[in-house]
């Protein structure tokens, strides 16, 4: 049983890096982000240099990682990919500069996360493409300066807010995230589906894309399940009941909630009265990490208008309690 299920996750693995768009025409939605980056990759081309840092921002699975290689992929220069957490002292991260050639693009995901020692490091190299190391111990230690070949750093972040103000004031260019319409989100379905090679009709798009969170990498991952589901229980073609059954089995439900979703709604409306309440509190009542809450679960459902965010803390709205069931109270002075 444990092999069957490792294989099935490979599988999955391998699915989904061959679905991974590559250039920008394959890159769907998120327009203007697009068609901004077209300009500054041509224009780094024209002149021959490396294209400025660039902060990518945006909840998880919107794209990040995916455009960080399209832009290198549009530049025709290798990417080295690392994230935060990883660079742990100052060594890490000057070993990696090093090693880079002119104008690659050096990808850091959750660059929020680095640490302050790695982060001094980073300044010198955004901004002068040197770094300062020390060579040596004790009293005979000196430092030196290295030349860089320009670079483009590419950070990712689920939240901009949370970078240190220097570090933000090195990027050039900042682009955010949107969370993706229904039809965009169709659109990729349709391209992944005809990649890996399952029939997928646009009723069955549809009815996936409205399910996903407004997120290709949860579009990607309903679209594999559903065709899991269609392989056994019908004729292997995605389509409209195929979607929906799927999805239902998965409690995912008609406005793409997942259960997190339902129980963060439910204990505002319970436990709260509706709220304000405090993001901790919230946090604590339903168990779960409160970074989670803020980088996972909330932003879409802020987004979509089920939760409202006040100085005093998150309320449900009035399309939250009718979602559950419910009745809304009569509208109070917030
Ligand atoms: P993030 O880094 O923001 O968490 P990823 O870049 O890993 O998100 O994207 C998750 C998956 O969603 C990718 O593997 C890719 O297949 C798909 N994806 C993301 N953005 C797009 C897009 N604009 N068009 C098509 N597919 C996309």
């Amino acid at each position: 049983h444990r092999i069957i299920s490792a294989a099935a996750a490979m599988d999955d693995e391998a699915l989904e890096a061959s679905i991974r768009p590559k250039r920008l025409a394959e890159y769907l939605g998120q327009q203007a982000v697009r068609e901004q980056m077209a300009i500054y990759i041509e224009a780094a081309k024209r002149r021959g240099g490396a294209l400025d840092h660039t902060l990518i921002f945006g909840p998880p699975g919107l794209g990040k990682t995916t455009l960080s290689h399209v832009i290198a992929n549009e530049l025709g220069v290798n990417v080295r990919s690392t994230s935060g957490p990883v660079l742990e002292r100052a060594g890490d991260l000057a070993a990696l500069l090093t090693n880079l050639e002119a104008h690659d693009v050096l990808f850091v995901d959750e660059i929020h996360r680095l640490s302050p020692v790695v982060e001094e490091v980073l300044y010198p190299a955004m901004e002068d493409f040197q770094i300062d190391i020390m060579i040596g111990e004790g009293p005979a230690a000196r430092s030196i300066k290295l030349d860089l070949p320009p670079f483009t750093l590419i950070g990712a972040t689920t939240r901009a807010g949370l970078l240190t103000g220097p570090l933000r004031d090195r990027f050039g260019i900042i682009q955010r995230l949107e969370f993706y319409s229904v039809d965009e989100l169709a659109a990729i379905v349709r391209r992944a589906a005809r990649i890996i090679g399952v029939p997928c009709d646009v009723d069955g798009a549809m009815e996936i894309a409205r399910r996903s969170r407004g997120t290709p990498r949860i579009a990607n991952r309903l679209l594999r399940r559903v065709r899991d589901y269609a392989e056994v229980r019908g004729d292997g073609r995605v389509d409209h009941a195929t979607a929906r059954a799927a999805t239902d089995m998965l409690k995912v439900d008609a406005q793409g909630f997942d259960d997190l979703d339902r129980r963060l709604l439910g204990t505002i409306i319970e436990n709260f009265d509706g709220g304000p309440v405090g993001v901790e509190s919230l946090a604590a009542a339903l168990s779960e990490d409160r970074g989670t809450l803020e980088d996972v679960v909330e932003p879409y459902l802020i987004q979509q208008g089920y939760l409202i965010r006040t100085a005093r803390g998150r309320m449900a709205s009035a399309k939250a309690w009718r979602h559950l069931g419910l009745t809304p109270p009569p509208r109070q002075a917030a």
